[in-house]
């Protein structure tokens, strides 16, 4: 046996082991592609077996087996436009056309002779359809993704070897020298080309799950991440792309279940879409029956969602359950508008991938969980620091009040003629402002805390004001200072930058008990205003630094008996910087001094959230 033969002999072979399995496929399901694909192989197979007979001796060649060849192998070109009719759209005037020329054709191959003008036209044919379904397989694979994709190449590969071949049997026209040659090469590429369309029309599942397998471990390798994701819109995007990718289909979407209203809603689909459990179609059975489900025709088995599968160019339809243990989270959905994306044994995949999206929607819902509880915790440590720290502070100033009040009253009961204590009336004075000033703060952190600090702008020299402001606190050992070259002015609320300048200084002043100057630096700089504050007093520890603005936080180097305070005067200055659109920051030396600087946009933004 020659190798040639050998060549011929196993492609023989490769088409009729297809064909086989194919046809036995189709009478297992008989769909429309599956019955398409199986013609598709059944006339090379008949056309082979007239071949073998013709060897065997049980068939003699001549006109009329060359007229049946002829229409077999004019019918397998039309057997593949209706393939690249199943997997993409053929214009229906050209369905239409090729089915009528193939009649004609057909006919006129039982005219003996045949005309050479028939044969032309009968070459032109296949040619043409061979030549379209290679560039339709191949648009296809461009726009698929995944398994689908190299199905496509595959199928597209298949068809450019089947015009190869046509094109090697005119060369053994033009150069008959080389025969034995153009034969050799033709029975290759017929080999080729049956092993393209297996791989691309009869995909086993081992190979469909070696090609989904890159993309599957992709995406399982993103899984252990996406609970972490911001929310859960960006993971369910993320599941619906893995799902998509993992098995090559156009199309995915998770539903999720709303106990409440007893609905599935598509979050990133048509939110307001709801899915009534009790729905015949895929999605609905997969949630209703905790089964994965399959619809290959949606419009055909389900005329009354015709609407909805041309809206959303849904026609084949896989769904698995995603639910967690007992717990039914919801359903997650892929679809195409054309069913042979799909094989039986993908339901298997489409499951394992839905219980992968229920750990993953399970293990956010936890972490949400945690994180409401450790909101709730924090608020509730928060309303307790509030309660000490105000009550706290409230007490020293109302008791001394209260004794030195109650002191002043037996004073004058007893002696009403008496001069008026003046130094106690003070003392009453201070301690009141004291309060009211405790009690402003709080205020104020309530609305810094609410974002409702800010009111009206109106244009402000923070040059001048910080001027004013410096000059109200320079004190015999501590003088505050202003530097600064010119004017800068921007639209602000200038009884918050008031309030911020004064919580600075105030601060400079309080923290260094051994004197030095609080320096002021006013300036501009492209769209900014700067203004820093630097003192020389007792720094903040480089781990309180992070901390600082924070409600109630004090650093470690203060002593409620020698610094009172509540730690409430920084985050307010915060929120009245951030409320302006703007950011303070601090740099510190323990023992040296600290420096806060402050940045404020001079052309204000958001103004009217705060107008
Ligand atoms: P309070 O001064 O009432 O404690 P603040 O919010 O104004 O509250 O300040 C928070 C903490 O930041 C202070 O307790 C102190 O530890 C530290 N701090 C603020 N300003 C200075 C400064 N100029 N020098 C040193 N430490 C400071």
């Amino acid at each position: 046996m020659s190798a040639e033969q050998l060549i011929q002999y196993i492609s023989w072979a490769l088409f009729l082991l297809v064909c086989v399995s194919v046809t036995l496929q189709a009478v297992r399901m008989p769909r429309r592609v599956t019955i398409d694909i199986a013609l598709f192989f059944i006339t090379p197979a008949v056309i082979i077996s007239f071949g073998i007979e013709t060897v065997l001796g049980v068939v003699q060649p001549g006109p009329l087996l060359n007229s049946i060849n002829t229409v077999l192998f004019l019918s397998m070109a039309y057997m593949l436009l209706r393939l690249v009719d199943d997997f993409s759209d053929v214009p229906a005037w050209l369905m239409r056309g090729a089915t009528i020329a193939l009649m004609l054709l057909a006919a006129g191959a039982f005219v003996q002779p045949l005309p050479a003008w028939l044969i032309v036209l009968m070459v032109i044919y296949l040619i043409g359809l061979l030549m379209y379904s290679t560039i339709a397989f191949a648009r296809e694979s461009r726009r698929s993704s995944g398994v689908t994709r190299r199905r496509m190449q595959a199928a597209a590969a298949g068809s450019s070897l089947l015009v190869l071949i046509f094109v090697l049997a005119t060369l053994q026209l033009i150069l008959p020298g080389l025969n034995s040659f153009w034969q050799g090469l033709s029975d290759l590429a017929g080999l080729a080309a049956a092993g393209c369309y297996f791989l691309g029309f009869a995909s086993p599942r081992w190979l469909r799950r070696a090609w989904q397998e890159p993309e599957l471990r992709a995406f399982l390798g993103r899984a252990a991440r996406l609970p972490r994701l911001i929310d859960s819109t960006a993971i369910i995007a993320e599941l619906e792309a893995g799902a998509r990718t993992s098995l090559g289909a156009p199309n995915a979407r998770i539903g999720l279940w709303d106990a409440e209203a007893r609905k599935i809603y598509f979050p990133l689909g048509d939110p307001t879409y709801a899915l009534d459990p009790n729905e015949p179609i895929p999605a609905a059975r997969a949630f209703r029956n905790q089964q994965p489900a399959f619809s290959a025709n949606i419009p055909l088995e389900h005329p009354e969602y015709a609407e909805v599968s041309r809206k959303w160019h849904l026609k084949a339809v896989l769904a698995a359950p995603i639910s967690a243990a007992e717990k039914r989270l919801g359903v997650l959905v892929v679809y195409a508008p054309r069913a042979p994306i799909f094989a039986d044994d993908d339901l298997a995949l489409m499951q394992l991938l839905a219980d992968q999206a229920a750990v993953i929607l399970e293990s956010r819902a936890l972490l949400d969980e945690a994180t409401r509880v450790h909101a709730r915790e924090e608020a509730t440590r928060l309303r307790e620091d509030f309660l000490s720290a105000a009550a706290h502070d409230l007490k020293t100033p109302l008791t001394t009040l209260i004794g030195k009040a109650q002191l002043m009253e037996r004073l004058a009961q007893r002696n009403p003629s008496a001069p008026a204590d003046l130094a106690g009336l003070q003392l009453l004075v201070r301690e009141g402002q004291r309060l009211r000033q405790i009690v402003l703060e709080l205020l104020d952190a309530a609305r810094a805390e609410q974002g409702r600090l800010v009111g009206a702008r109106t244009p402000v020299d923070l040059v001048a004001l910080a001027e004013e402001v410096c000059a109200r606190h320079s004190v015999e050992h501590l003088s505050c200072t202003v530097e600064s070259s010119a004017p800068v002015i921007g639209k602000y609320d200038q009884f918050r930058i008031t309030q911020l300048l004064e919580n600075l200084i105030e601060n400079g002043v309080k923290y260094s008990p051994h004197g030095g100057d609080v320096r002021l630096k006013v300036w501009s700089e492209a769209e900014s205003a700067y203004i820093s504050v630097s003192d020389q007093g007792i720094g903040i520890p480089a781990q309180d630094l992070p901390h600082i603005f924070e409600r109630f936080y004090r650093a470690a180097n203060v002593d409620d008996r020698q610094f009172a305070g509540m730690g409430l005067g920084l985050f307010i200055c915060r929120g009245i910087v951030e409320q302006h659109g703007g950011r303070i920051d601090v740099s510190s030396q323990p023992g040296a001094g600290s420096r806060f600087q402050i940045e404020l946009p001079l052309t204000p933004v958001m103004e009217d959230s705060y107008a």
